[in-house]
C-alpha cells in the first residue's frame, strides 16, 4: 500500500487519543443516541475538555491553534468508529471558521470559547423547504430596522439543528438583489421568535439531530451580522474547498474501515465448508475494492496537501467530494453483499455505514451540483456554460 505522508508523529499521537475517546466515550452510548435521535450534551463537554472541538481555532478563542490535519484526524477517527451522531465537523470546521473569518472581535469572544468548550453547539442554516441546491432563491429575510435585523422564514435539514445554541442563518437583506442581497447573521438560541421544529426522521444518521428551524420576527442585534451586509454569498463560496474536502475525508476513512470489517468477516464466515474468503468472487471483489479505496486515499490526501498550501481550487475539491462519495456508495454496497444476510442486520457496522453513505452524495452540495461546478472549469461551450 502507498504510505501516507500527511501526518507527523504528533498527529498520530493525537489520533491515538481520539481513537481511545471514540472507544470509551462514544461507542458505548451510540446505540442509545440513535434511538433517541441525538447525542447527549455531555459528550460535547467531554470533547471540549479534551480539545476535540474547534481544534484549529486560535488559542485566544479557546481553540488549540492546531493545523487542519488535527481536524482531519478527528474526522477520520469518527468515520472509522462508524459514528454519525456527532455533528462535530460542522460545528468546528464550518460554523466556527465563519465566525473567526467574518465575526467582529466581540462576537468571536462571545461565542468561540464556548463552542470550543462544547458549552454551545453551532449550526448553519442555508437550506429551506423550497431552496437547497438553488441557494440564491432562499426566502428567509433579515431586514434592517434601526440597530437590529428582523429575521423571518424557515429552514430545514439543519445538522445539529435541535441541539444548537447558535445558528448562522443565510438570509436576504436585500431581496430584490438576489444572491447579491444575501447576508449571514447569527441567531442565538435564546432569541425570542426563534423556534426549533421536530427532529427529522431519517433513513440514516439516526443519532444526528437534523431539524427544522423557524424564525418569526426574531430581532437580532446588528452586530450579529457576519462581515459586510449583502456579501454573504461571497463568504459562502470562499470556504467551499475545505467544506467539500471534509465530506471526501470521511468517505475515504469510512471505505477503509468497511474494507477492514469485510475482510475480517469473510475470513471468519464459512459456506460450503470453506471460508467465504476462499471464493474467487470474494477475492476479486475485495481486490477491486482495495484498489478503489487506495486510489481514493491517494487523491483525497493529495487534495488535502494542496488545501494546506491554499492551492486547492473549488472544482478539484468538488471532484473529491463527488468521486469519493459515489465510490463510498459502491464500496458499502459491495461490502454489505459479502456479509450476506448479516450485512442487513443493524448490529453489523456495514449496515449502518451503508445507510449513512447515502446522504454523502446529497448534502454539502449534491453530486450533480459538483459535476456542474467541475464542468464549468473545463472551458466547455454551450448555452449553460
Ligand atoms: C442529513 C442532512 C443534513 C443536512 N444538513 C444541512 C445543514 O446543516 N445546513 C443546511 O443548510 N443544509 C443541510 N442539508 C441540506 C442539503 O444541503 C440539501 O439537501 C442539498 O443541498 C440538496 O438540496 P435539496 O434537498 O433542496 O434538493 P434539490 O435542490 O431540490 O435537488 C433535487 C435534485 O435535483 C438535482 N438538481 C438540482 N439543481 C440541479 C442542477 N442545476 N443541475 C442538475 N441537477 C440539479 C439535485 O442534484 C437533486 O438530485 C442537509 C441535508 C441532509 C439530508
Amino acid at each position: 500500500m502507498i504510505p501516507r505522508t500527511l501526518f507527523s508523529p504528533d498527529h498520530e499521537t493525537f489520533r491515538d487519543s481520539v481513537r481511545r475517546f471514540m472507544e470509551t466515550e462514544v461507542k458505548p452510548h451510540d446505540e442509545r443516541w440513535q434511538e433517541q435521535g441525538y447525542a447527549d450534551r455531555d459528550v460535547w463537554l467531554k470533547a471540549g475538555a479534551n480539545g476535540f472541538l474547534c481544534a484549529s481555532m486560535p488559542e485566544e478563542y479557546g481553540g488549540a491553534g492546531a493545523d487542519k490535519l488535527y481536524s482531519v484526524v478527528l474526522m477520520e477517527e469518527q468515520a472509522r468508529a462508524n459514528n454519525s451522531s456527532l455533528g462535530w465537523g460542522l460545528h468546528s470546521e464550518i460554523v466556527a471558521p465563519y465566525l473567526l473569518s467574518y465575526g467582529s472581535e466581540a462576537l468571536k469572544k462571545k461565542y468561540l470559547p464556548k463552542m470550543a468548550a462544547g458549552e454551545m453547539i453551532g449550526a448553519i442554516a442555508m437550506s429551506e423547504p423550497g431552496a437547497g441546491s438553488d441557494l440564491q432563491s432562499v426566502k428567509t429575510t433579515a431586514m434592517r430596522k434601526g440597530d437590529k435585523y428582523v429575521v423571518n422564514g424557515s429552514k430545514t435539514f439543519i445538522t445539529n439543528g435541535w441541539n444548537c445554541d447558535l445558528v448562522i442563518v443565510v438570509a436576504k437583506t436585500d431581496p430584490a438583489k438576489g444572491a447579491k442581497g444575501t447576508s449571514l447573521v447569527i441567531v442565538d438560541g435564546a432569541m425570542k421568535g426563534f423556534t426549533k421544529g421536530k427532529r427529522l426522521k431519517k433513513m440514516g444518521l439516526k443519532g444526528q439531530d437534523t431539524a427544522e428551524l423557524f424564525f418569526d420576527n426574531v430581532e437580532v442585534p446588528a452586530e450579529n451580522l457576519l462581515g459586510q451586509e449583502n456579501n454573504g454569498f461571497i463568504y459562502l463560496m470562499q470556504e467551499l474547498p475545505w467544506e467539500r474536502m471534509q465530506i471526501a475525508i470521511a468517505a475515504a476513512a469510512k471505505c477503509e474501515a468497511a474494507l477492514g470489517w469485510t475482510i475480517a468477516y469473510v475470513n471468519e464466515r464459512k459456506a460450503f465448508g470453506k471460508p467465504v474468503a476462499s471464493f474467487q468472487n470474494t477475492r476479486f471483489k475485495l481486490a477491486e475494492i482495495a484498489t478503489q479505496v487506495q486510489v481514493m486515499r491517494v487523491f483525497v490526501d493529495r487534495c488535502m496537501a494542496l488545501l494546506l498550501e491554499k492551492k486547492l481550487d473549488t472544482a478539484t475539491a468538488s471532484m473529491a467530494k463527488y468521486w469519493a462519495t459515489d465510490m463510498e456508495g459502491r464500496v458499502m454496497d459491495e461490502c454489505l453483499q459479502l456479509h450476506g444476510g448479516y450485512g442487513f442486520m443493524w448490529e453489523f457496522p456495514i449496515s449502518q455505514a451503508y445507510v449513512d453513505a447515502r446522504v454523502q452524495r446529497i448534502y454539502g452540495g449534491t453530486n450533480e451540483i459538483m459535476k456542474e461546478v467541475i464542468s464549468r472549469s473545463l472551458g466547455l461551450g454551450g448555452k449553460d456554460a
